[in-house]
């Protein structure tokens, strides 16, 4: 009987990778087609202008030839793009541009209007240029992941679409060979270079039980894994979708320019037949020179430049911020970004790397301290805190087996409770800071106290372990609960992030705090080292969000943090920051930037990415207007105070085309940063 037929395969309809369509490698000529078009109209054009207007050397029916093969070269995207937008009942710049180059052939000035092509279609590629750049980030990412694995089924060994997995396959990974999923290793040892995801550069040792990246890279030992996350859940094809939606997400100078792009349209239409009908009654001019003046209006009011002026420079910002690990879901955040003044740190996970180790185990009241390890650690087993990592890894250091809970809750930012069946009642052990107790209205003898405090003093996160057993046949009623024991963790500063914080102080920020669900000693241990001056310890996950409002009053703040309990501060920060694969999907989702690996350095670099961008962005908008209203004004007027002088078409067209250029080369300057 066939797997399929058995019914192993819930998901029949899964069959994306979770990527999009639209961002799938394109082929070499719809990435250059636009070259291509641009070139051939150059050559068309330069062919007819020197052999007819300058030499009179080629023939009339030549000079023709190469004035259509320009338009039609040159027109191609133009027509295109005009047409899909007047089905959608719209006329945009595209339409704009082609009745200008059908206006200036209309007035015998073909050689303006193939070059008003020839710069329109070579500023598209350009654009698709700057485009294509984010695009290669993405597809790179994608090819990070293999497309088949192999898996076992029964006593089976297949090759499988990687697509086709399901949770629970065992996959075979051989040494050298890349992830094909997320999953928990069960079998085999190795080391595994998981910088692709988390960015760690140094390989990790990886023993059963440990969590596996997509897209990560086995070293010299085999390992078998279960999958525990669908080839579309994976971290990388989230990484992967979140850059691709934030090349969806436009700009506010975008928003504001895209509003106003219809309307701006059908004025420059309106005022081209004003332009062509007014002077008809009121002037006594040639109609030639009305309808010459009234072409060159329709040309140089045409707001291309203002149009590319921000994705050119926003998408830029996005594709070299996305290579250097920094992932801004959208352009609105670009802009944010360089705005605010006032950074909110999270400490576990954030400021140090969550990686915390058991210091201290310290029993109370005749447990033992192998039991007390062994209760903690088997309640923290299905948290997925940096803190319950840390325990139940010193109890599989200590060889302890651990009981499975029958039940389990965590509360954000406090601590967690796990039943556990002792047939005749249930056992439940609470793990959790000084607040969760308070909450639980558990009321802690001073002695106890004094031993939390004294741990806390070394600057260590100190947990409380209590037990409490119900009896369920009498009215479920408590029966008691006693103090086993504290543990306590430490984690250590990253190494970058005294840095960084001086960087953010040199950027100009005026305040930069830590916020904590830890206790405040810990807080200002960590605090001190790391040169930030505002602690706020003890916090709820409300409480970081209640902060972050008031932050707000002093400036736009930026929140960055890892975790579950940080959440909610992300969403109401002006711009939320989550620390890359080490994060939680959680803080990841509700970000709106990623530092992708996790490393605080490129911090300072993702602002002045974002200042940097705000700067061109500015400059593009201030100097293609500038442009506009010049020309527009000196089309209008020059024939009024020079009469019988009208401004040259070609310098038309070469001041609205020029300006284009200069305004895309100005937003690709952006792809030259470096951190
Ligand atoms: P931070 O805000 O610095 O990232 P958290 O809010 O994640 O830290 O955690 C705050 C505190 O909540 C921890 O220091 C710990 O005391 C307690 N806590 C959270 N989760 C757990 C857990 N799974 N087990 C024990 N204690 C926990
Ligand atoms: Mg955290």
């Amino acid at each position: 009987m066939s797997i399929e037929s058995a019914g192993a395969r819930p998901l029949a309809t899964v069959t994306s990778p979770g990527l999009r369509p639209d961002w799938q490698e394109l082929s070499f000529w719809k990435e250059n087609y636009e070259f291509v078009l641009a070139a051939i109209t150059l050559v068309a054009l330069l062919i007819g202008w020197i052999g007819g207007e300058l030499t009179g050397a080629l023939p009339d029916w030549a000079v023709t030839a190469a004035a259509v093969t320009a338009f039609v070269a040159g027109g191609y995207s133009g027509v295109i793009g005009a047409y899909q937008q007047a089905r959608q009942g719209r006329f945009d710049i595209d339409f704009l541009m082609i009745a200008a180059a059908l206006g200036a052939a209309l007035i015998n000035e073909w050689v303006e209007g193939a070059l008003l092509l020839f710069l329109f279609t070579l500023s598209g590629a350009l654009e698709t240029y700057a485009m294509g750049r984010t695009r290669k980030a993405i597809e790179s990412l994608s090819k990070l992941r293999p497309d088949v694995a192999t898996v076992r089924r029964g006593d089976q060994e297949l090759r499988l679409a990687v697509v086709d997995l399901i949770l629970g396959d065992i996959v075979i990974v051989k040494p050298g060979e890349r992830l094909p999923v997320d999953g928990a290793v069960i079998g085999g040892a190795s080391s595994v270079d998981q910088s692709a995801i988390t960015g760690e550069s140094i390989p990790v040792n990886k023993l059963p039980g440990d969590e596996v990246f997509a897209g990560t890279i086995n070293g010299g030992g085999a390992l078998e894994v279960k999958v525990t996350k669908l080839a579309s859940e994976s971290t990388l094809s989230k990484i992967i979708n979140l850059v691709a939606a934030a090349q969806e997400d436009a700009t506010p100078t975008q928003q504001f320019i895209d509003r106003f792009s219809q309307p701006y349209t059908w004025t420059v239409i309106g005022a081209t037949l004003l332009a062509i009908v007014l002077p008809v009654f009121f002037l006594t001019e040639p109609f030639g020179e009305t309808l010459y003046r009234a072409m060159t209006l329709l040309v140089v009011a045409s707001p291309c430049a203002l149009v590319i002026s921000t994705p050119a420079s926003a998408l830029s910002a996005i594709a070299v911020a996305a290579k250097y690990g920094v992932l801004f879901k959208g352009g609105a955040y670009l802009e944010l970004l360089g705005q605010t003044t006032v950074m909110a740190f999270d400490k576990t996970g954030t400021l140090t790397p969550g990686r915390p180790v058991v210091t201290n185990i310290h029993p109370m009241t005749g447990h033992s301290e192998t039991r007390l390890l062994q209760m903690a650690a088997s309640a923290e087993a299905l948290s997925e805190h940096h803190i319950a990592r840390a325990i139940v890894e010193k109890a599989r250091e200590r060889g302890l087996s651990l009981e499975k809970p029958t039940a389990f809750q965590a509360t954000a930012g406090e601590g967690i409770a796990a039943e556990f069946d002792r047939g005749d009642h249930v056992e439940t052990i609470y793990i959790g800071n000084d607040r969760f107790f308070v909450n639980a209205q558990m009321d802690l003898s001073p002695a106890v106290r004094m031993v939390g405090q004294a741990l806390q003093r070394q600057g260590k996160s100190v947990m409380l372990v209590v037990r409490r057993s119900t009896v369920e046949d009498t009215l479920g009623a408590d029966r008691d609960w006693e103090v086993m024991g504290y543990i306590a963790v430490a984690d250590t500063l990253r190494s970058e992030a005294p840095a960084a914080i001086r960087d953010l102080h040199a950027l100009g920020y005026t305040k930069v705090a830590m916020m904590t669900g830890d206790n405040a000693a810990a807080a200002h241990y960590i605090a001190r080292q790391a040169g930030i001056d505002d602690v706020y310890a003890d916090l709820l996950p409300e409480q970081k969000l209640t902060l972050v409002r008031e932050l707000s009053s002093e400036g736009n703040v930026a929140m960055i943090g890892d975790g579950v309990n940080d959440a909610p501060a992300l969403a109401t920060a002006s711009v939320g920051i989550a620390m890359g694969a080490g994060g939680t999907d959680v803080a990841l989702e509700t970000a709106d930037v990623v530092l992708m690996s996790s490393d605080l350095s490129k911090l300072p670099f993702a602002i002045e990415v974002s200042r940097k961008a705000t700067t061109i962005i500015r400059q593009n908008v201030i100097f293609s207007v500038s442009v506009i209203v010049t020309l527009v004004v000196l089309t209008i007027l020059l024939p009024v105070f020079i009469p019988g002088y009208l401004l040259p078409l070609p310098l038309g067209v070469v001041g609205h085309e020029g300006s284009t250029l200069i305004v895309v080369a100005n937003g690709l300057r952006m792809l030259r940063m470096r951190p």
